[in-house]
Formats: structure tokens, C-alpha cells, sequence
């Protein structure tokens, strides 16, 4: 129960076993343009070009910084944490003049000032992590992805712990680039970097005064290659991680078949089970409020008396669960990730497993109190 990678169906685990075909075999390039053609749905984006690229959640960052900026131009990141921090040491790296508008661990930023600062400023592009997963944060993404429309700025969404569980509609909403990774909601394990770029930011990519510093994270390379998967051609730039694409294929063929709206309430369904043995627990979320927490995973404050030491004894009880990872906060807090195919009988076990490690390290509580009230919550959202 970590926040990525996560727990992966047998179904999409089968398809990763599939005998590996040439890369430029018909029945693989058939597969490839599905999965290309499934993301774009589950990102909502139906003109937006998606992009499937061996690598990790940071590849996938590193193509929308090495892309869409040039040296001196600005970008404004909304900081909510760790993977703000490195959204930020990516884009100096590629030369552009960065801002920042830092949150305090736990807060989300105030849309308003963002859209003042973006106002006066001159920006190219501004970041923001959907779900920080250091923190448990939830940006208001719908809000500051329109101001910075209405700013004429390109918004970045970080999606990588949030794409396919929290509610997330990229045209309607006019986000320019949703990127992610395979490990986490997508449901396919760690090696894919996934995007999604809108017209607009694709004009932008296309009037650069500039080359795109990286080889390998060059749109001019990788365009042609995912038309041609998803016109039925062969193609070739760097071999594609023919087995991941497979996985790729199938898991987002199931996310789909759960339909995005439902997928989306079923993580909040699950989030506010969990919430509700955390509570009953007496256990405080990083997360200053229930209105800025993530729905794909619970950051929590150690009790009083408790440390790390109660990761161990979760592990005991059969339940893997994460430290800390906010630089500030670190020791302070653990984390529980509930994304992809988590369902009811995960959120009891969780909770109680959460409940005995805590009781085992001397956190006392009345035996079964947070199993009982997630159960209470589960039934009632029925
Ligand atoms: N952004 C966010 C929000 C993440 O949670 C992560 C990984 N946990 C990353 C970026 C980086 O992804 P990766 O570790 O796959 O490079």
C-alpha cells in the first residue's frame, strides 16, 4: 500500500509475459496505437497528441521542460513539495528563468495570487503537481490550469500520482500537457513516461527559435513515431519497451471500461473510508484540510510516542506502507498509498493492520474502532 508502484491486476501482470514481438511487428504496432488512443481518452483530451516513452515519471517531466521552454524564458512553479522542488531543478537545468510560488508543507496555493503573479510576469509555462506525493496535497488543478489560460500562459500538470484516480479533464479544462507515469493509477509497472500535449503547446513546441537540448527527449523525434503507431506503420527511433506496452494496452483498456467518471469516484469513495479509520484512530493528515487531500494517497502525522519504527510493524501485520518524503517534515509523518485497484476489502485490511502496528508500538486505541468506522463509511457511500 505505498504510493508507487502499487498493486497491479493479474490481467495486465499476464500481458507483460507476453512473448516479445519486433517492435515493428504488425500485431505490436496494432497494440501500440490502442494504448496511444486509450490514453488520450483517459486524460480526456480527444485533440491532444499523446506520447508513450520508455522511462520513468522524471522522463516524462524532462520532456515537457525540454520541449515546451528555451533558455531565459520563465516559468512559474506552483510548489506543493518534493516533485515541485524537482520540477523546478528541471526547468534551471534547461535554462529557464524560474519563480516560485512555494506552499507550506500540507497547504495548497491560493489561486488568486497565483493568477496575480502569473499576471505580471511574462511566463511561457507554469507547473503544478496534480496530487504532491510527498505531501498528500491535492493542487485546485482545474483553477489554476484556467488562469493560466486566461494568463496566455502553458500549463504543466504533473500527473504522475493522480492521472486515472483523481478527477481530472484535460481539454474541458484546457491543461496543455498532462504527464504521468505507468506505476501508479495507470496501473502498469515503473517504466513508462506518458503525456498528453495540447495543440497549443505542440504550435508552441513547433515555433522554438531554439533545438531541443536532449536527443531523447526531443518531441521532433517521438512525433513521428506515435503517428505512425497510431496510423498502423511501422516506425523506428529507439526500441520501444515492447512488453510494458502490452501491460500498457491492457490496464488502460480496463481503466476505461470502468469509465473515468466512475474510476475517479471510486478513489474518493475508498479516500474517505480510509479518512475515516485515520480519524477514528486519532491520526492528523499533512493535508491542512479535507478540501486540498489527495484521494490516491493519505500522508499521516505519527501519533505522539510513535516513529518509523511503526512502518516495521505494519509490515509484520502484513501491509507494506511508506516513510516520510517532504524534506522538511520527513521523520514526521508516513504514507499510504490507495490507487489503482484498491477496493473495500483493501481499505479494511489497511486500516486494521494500521491499527494493530499502532497498537503494537503503543498507540492505544479501542480494538477495532478505525476498522469499524471505515466500514461505516464504506457502506454508507454505497
Ligand atoms: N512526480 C510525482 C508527483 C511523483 O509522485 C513521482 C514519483 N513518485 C515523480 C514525479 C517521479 O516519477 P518517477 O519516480 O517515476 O521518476
Amino acid at each position: 500500500m505505498i504510493p508507487g508502484p502499487v498493486e497491479f491486476d493479474p490481467e495486465v501482470m499476464r500481458a507483460l509475459g507476453t512473448k516479445t514481438a519486433s517492435h515493428v511487428a504488425p500485431e505490436f504496432i496494432t497494440v501500440f496505437g490502442r494504448a496511444l488512443k486509450r490514453f488520450r481518452e483517459v486524460c480526456l483530451a480527444p485533440s491532444a497528441q499523446p506520447f508513450v516513452v520508455a522511462g520513468s515519471g522524471t522522463l516524462a517531466m524532462e520532456l515537457a521542460v525540454a520541449n515546451l521552454v528555451e533558455p531565459g524564458e520563465r516559468a512559474l512553479v506552483v510548489n506543493t513539495g518534493y516533485f515541485s522542488d524537482r520540477m523546478a531543478t528541471l526547468l534551471e537545468r534547461y535554462g529557464a528563468e524560474v519563480v516560485q510560488a512555494k506552499c507550506a508543507p500540507g497547504e495548497a496555493p491560493d489561486v488568486a495570487e497565483v493568477e496575480r503573479v502569473l499576471a505580471g510576469g511574462r511566463f511561457k509555462v507554469m507547473t503544478v503537481t496534480h496530487v504532491d506525493t510527498s505531501t498528500g496535497v491535492l493542487a485546485p488543478v482545474e483553477a489554476l490550469v484556467k488562469a493560466a489560460g486566461r494568463q496566455g500562459v502553458l500549463s504543466v500538470v504533473d500527473g504522475v500520482c493522480a492521472t486515472a484516480g483523481e478527477t481530472f479533464h484535460q481539454e474541458a479544462w484546457g491543461a496543455d500537457v498532462y504527464l504521468t507515469a505507468s506505476q501508479k493509477a495507470i496501473g502498469v509497472p515503473p517504466g513508462l513516461a506518458l503525456l498528453c500535449v495540447s495543440k497549443r503547446a505542440m504550435d508552441a513546441w513547433r515555433s522554438r527559435r531554439t533545438p531541443v537540448r536532449s536527443l531523447y527527449a526531443d518531441f521532433a523525434e517521438w512525433l513521428p513515431i506515435m503517428e505512425a503507431y497510431e496510423a498502423g506503420r511501422p516506425a523506428y527511433f529507439a526500441t520501444p519497451p515492447v512488453n510494458l506496452v502490452y501491460a500498457l494496452e491492457v490496464s488502460l483498456g480496463q481503466i476505461l471500461r470502468e469509465g473515468m467518471e466512475e474510476r475517479f469516484a471510486r478513489h474518493r469513495r475508498m479516500a474517505q473510508a480510509f479518512r475515516a479509520g485515520w480519524r477514528a484512530l486519532g491520526l492528523k493528515l499533512l493535508p491542512v484540510s479535507e478540501a486540498v487531500t489527495a484521494n490516491t494517497l493519505s500522508a499521516l502525522y505519527y501519533p505522539e510516542g510513535v516513529d518509523a519504527a511503526v512502518l516495521g510493524r505494519a509490515r509484520e501485520q502484513g501491509v507494506v506502507l511508506a516513510g516520510g518524503l517532504h524534506p522538511q517534515l520527513k521523520t514526521r509523518y508516513f504514507r499510504v498509498g490507495h490507487m489503482n485497484v484498491v477496493g473495500p476489502s483493501d481499505v479494511l485490511a489497511t486500516v486494521g493492520a494500521v491499527e494493530r502496528a499502532l497498537s503494537a508500538a503503543g498507540h492505544r486505541s479501542e480494538p477495532g474502532v478505525a476498522v469499524a468506522a471505515a466500514q461505516a463509511e464504506l457502506l454508507a457511500a454505497r
